[in-house]
């Protein structure tokens, strides 16, 4: 494991199937009511993880390279993306305020 993800030993999905957090796989497949229950599952282990703030800035790291799946420090996709576009919309408007070029 990198310095990057050392956080990882004290996480609380370490005792917890990937599947929780990633679903069973395209093979398998799941049903919007199951992965709504997943999700909420992983979810809850993740609002009792002592490295969640790491967790969010590995899953924002994680996110500029391109993965788009999985449950990262309880939220899904779509949340950590529009997390991820205020960050930058927030950098940009503060280089601008500081007359930097964006
Ligand atoms: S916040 Fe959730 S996904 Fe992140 S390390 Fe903790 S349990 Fe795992």
């Amino acid at each position: 494991m990198s310095w990057l993800t050392d956080f990882l030993d004290q996480a609380a999905c370490q005792n917890e199937h990937p599947s929780l957090f990633c679903g069973p796989g395209s093979d398998v497949g799941e049903t919007k009511e199951e992965k709504e229950q997943r999700e909420a599952k992983a979810s809850a282990v993740c609002r009792s993880c002592p490295v969640r703030p790491e967790c969010r800035e590995y899953a924002g790291t994680v996110l500029r390279h391109g993965e788009p799946t999985g449950i990262w420090y309880g939220q899904g996709f779509e949340t950590r993306e529009a997390e991820r576009k205020r960050r930058l919309r927030r950098a940009a408007y503060q280089r601008q305020q500081e007359g930097q070029p964006s």
